[in-house]
C-alpha cells in the first residue's frame, strides 16, 4: 500500500511538497554574489531542501509516525513533534525520539533540522513563569509578550513552521563596543502595531531554507534598551536580504561517490535587516535587557537536541569504525582494539550524558518538563572536545583507503576498472564495495561539508569557554561542600 495514501487521523500535518511550495515566496538571497530568483536554483540548497521535504513525507509513513508525530491535546488533531512541549518524561522521550530520526536522516550534518529552530519558541514558552513581570520598554508599542509566546508555538505547532534561529551578531572587532554595537538588530521605530528594525544576525544556519526566523541579541550588560528585540518574522519579510556563504556539498554526485555530499546541505547565511517590520504578536521582548538572564533556559531545549544529536553522530562513528574492521581484517590487532574502544568510550558517555538529563528532568513552575541543563551542558562540552580526536582516530583506523579513493568511474573502466577491481578487494568484500564506505566516511570527516560541520560543532551552540563558564556559575556547588564539611567535620 502506498503509505502516502492511507487514511490518516486528522491532521496539522504538512507534506514535502507542501513544505517545498511555502518556499517559493519572494525570498532576496544571494549566493557567490549572485541574486537567485528561487532558493531551489541553487542545486546544493535545492538537495539539502529536498532532503528536509523527506522528514515532512515520513510523518505519514508507518515506520516514521510515532517519532515524528503527537496527537495535539488541545486540538485533537495529529501535529509535527517539533513543536511538542514535554509535560512528562514519556512526552520528554517523544521529543528525543524525533531528534534522533531527524540526527539518523542528516547523518548529523544539519544541525538545524526542522526540529531545532521551534526548541527557542518552545524554550520561552516553557519559561513563561519568568515572563510575567517584564512589559514593554517602548510606550509607543506594548505587545503582551506571554500571549504572543503561546500564540506563536500555536501557530507554529498548527502550520509546521520551520524556523532558523540566529542569536549571535556578526563577526567584527570584539574589543570595540562600538563595533560590537553597530551591528546589533535595533528597533528603530516603534508604532502601536509593531517595531521596525535595522541590523544583522550572522550564521542564520538554514535560513534560506526555512520558513522563519527566530531573533535576538545576544545581549551585554549595558545593552540598549532599542537592541533587547526578541521575536520572529518570515524571512522573506521586506526588508531581508540573506547572503550566502559557499556551497561545499556535492548536489547531482553519484551516491556512490559522495554517498552524503550528493544529499546537498543546510547553508548558512548572513541576515541582513534594513528597516523590517515586527508586528506586535511577533514581539517576545522589547526593551528588556534582564530578560537575557533568561537566554540560557530558553535554550535548554536546542542544547538537548545538540546533545542527543552529538550522541546519534558517535553512534555513527562506532559503526564505521566496526565496518571499517570487518573490511580490512585489522580487528583482531591490539592497537586497533583499542581505537575502536576509544570510539565505543565516546558513544556510551554520551548516551550517559542524554539519560542523566531525562532521568534528573523536572517539572518547572511553567508545568514543563525540563531536561537537567547542568548534564547537558557538562555532555556538549565532553563531546565537543573530544570530537576532532574521535574524528582523528576513525581515519587513522581506515588508513590510506580514506584518499586512495577511484570512483564508480574509474571501476567501471574497461582500461583500468579490472585492475582496480583485482587488486583492492577488503575482507570478504570487493573493492567498490571497501570503496564505498571509505567515500562515506571522507564525505563524514574529511570532505569540506565535514570540515564546516566540525567547525558548526565546536562553536554553534557557544564555545567551550563560554560553557565552561556556564558550569562554574550556574553548578549548584552548595550541597557537596556542606556533605564534605560534615564528613571531614570542617567549618
Ligand atoms: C557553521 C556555523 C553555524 C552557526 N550557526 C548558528 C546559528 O544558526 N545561530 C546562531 O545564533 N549562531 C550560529 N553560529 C554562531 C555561533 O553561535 C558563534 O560562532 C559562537 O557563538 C561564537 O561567536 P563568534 O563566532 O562570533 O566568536 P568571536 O566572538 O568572534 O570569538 C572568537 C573566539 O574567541 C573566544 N571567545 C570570544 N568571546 C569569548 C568569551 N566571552 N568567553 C570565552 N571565549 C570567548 C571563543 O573561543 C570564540 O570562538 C554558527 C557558527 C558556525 C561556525
Amino acid at each position: 500500500m502506498n503509505t502516502m495514501t492511507k487514511i490518516m487521523p486528522e491532521h496539522a500535518l504538512r507534506t514535502g511538497a507542501e513544505f517545498k511550495a511555502s518556499l517559493d515566496d519572494g525570498r532576496q538571497l544571494w549566493v557567490n554574489g549572485k541574486k537567485l530568483d528561487k532558493v531551489t536554483h541553487d542545486p546544493a540548497l535545492a538537495a539539502g531542501i529536498d532532503l528536509m521535504a523527506s522528514m515532512f513525507d515520513d510523518q505519514f509513513t508507518d515506520e516514521y509516525a510515532e517519532a515524528t508525530t503527537v496527537l495535539d491535546k488541545k486540538s485533537g488533531l495529529l501535529t509535527g513533534r517539533s513543536w511538542q512541549v514535554p509535560e512528562t518524561k514519556e512526552e520528554l522521550l517523544g521529543r528525543r525520539m524525533m531528534i534522533e530520526y531527524t540526527s539518523r536522516k542528516t547523518v548529523g550534518t544539519f544541525g538545524r533540522p526542522p526540529d531545532l529552530g521551534p526548541t527557542l519558541a518552545v524554550g520561552i514558552l516553557a519559561h513563561l513563569h519568568l515572563f510575567k513581570d517584564f512589559s514593554s520598554a517602548f510606550p509607543e508599542c506594548r505587545p503582551d509578550f506571554i500571549e504572543n509566546v503561546e500564540r506563536y508555538v500555536e501557530f507554529g505547532r498548527m502550520n509546521s513552521i520551520t524556523c532558523a534561529e540566529s542569536l549571535t551578531g556578526p563577526q567584527n572587532d570584539r574589543s570595540s563596543p562600538l563595533a560590537q554595537s553597530a551591528s546589533l538588530l535595533r528597533v528603530k521605530r516603534a508604532e502601536k502595531d509593531g517595531v521596525y528594525i535595522s541590523g544583522a544576525k550572522s550564521v542564520g544556519s538554514v535560513a534560506a531554507q526555512t520558513n522563519e526566523i527566530f531573533f535576538s541579541n545576544l545581549a551585554y550588560p549595558g545593552t540598549p534598551k532599542e537592541a533587547a528585540i526578541w521575536g520572529a518574522v518570515p524571512i522573506n519579510s521586506e526588508g531581508i536580504k540573506l547572503v550566502s556563504r559557499e556551497m561545499l556539498s556535492n548536489p547531482g554526485a553519484d551516491p556512490f561517490d559522495h554517498p552524503l555530499g550528493y544529499k546537498g546541505e543546510e547553508a548558512d547565511q548572513l541576515v541582513i535587516f534594513s528597516d523590517v517590520f515586527v508586528p506586535r504578536e511577533r514581539i517576545f521582548n522589547l526593551g528588556n535587557e534582564h530578560v537575557s538572564a533568561i537566554s540560557g533556559k530558553a535554550t535548554l531545549f536546542a542544547h538537548y537536541h545538540v546533545l542527543t544529536r552529538l550522541k546519534v553522530k558517535s553512534e555513527v562513528f562506532v559503526a564505521c569504525a566496526k565496518m571499517v574492521t570487518d573490511v580490512l581484517g585489522t580487528g583482531q590487532i591490539p592497537g586497533v582494539r583499542s581505537m575502536m574502544a576509544e570510539i565505543i568510550e565516546y558513544n556510551r558517555t554520551l548516551e550517559a550524558f542524554v539519560l542523566a538529563s531525562e532521568v534528573n528532568a523536572t517539572v518547572n513552575e511553567s508545568g514543563v518538563m525540563c531536561p537537567d541543563v547542568m548534564m547537558i551542558t557538562t555532555g556538549r562540552l565532553y563531546a565537543i572536545r573530544n570530537y576532532p580526536h574521535i574524528i582523528h582516530v576513525l581515519q587513522e583506523m581506515c588508513g590510506q583507503g580514506l584518499v586512495m579513493r577511484f570512483g564508480k568511474a574509474a571501476f567501471n573502466n574497461p582500461d583500468i576498472g579490472p585492475h582496480l577491481k583485482e587488486l583492492l578487494p577488503g575482507k570478504g568484500v570487493s573493492g567498490m564495495q571497501k570503496e564505498q564506505l571509505m567515500n562515506f566516511i571522507w564525505d563524514l570527516t574529511c570532505s569540506s561539508l565535514a570540515g564546516r560541520v566540525a567547525l558548526f560543532e565546536n562553536v554553534n551552540a557557544s564555545p567551550a569557554p563560554r560553557m565552561r563558564e556556564r558550569l562554574v556559575a550556574e553548578f549548584d556547588t552548595d550541597p557537596m561542600v556542606a556533605e564534605l564539611k560534615k564528613i571531614a567535620a570542617l567549618d
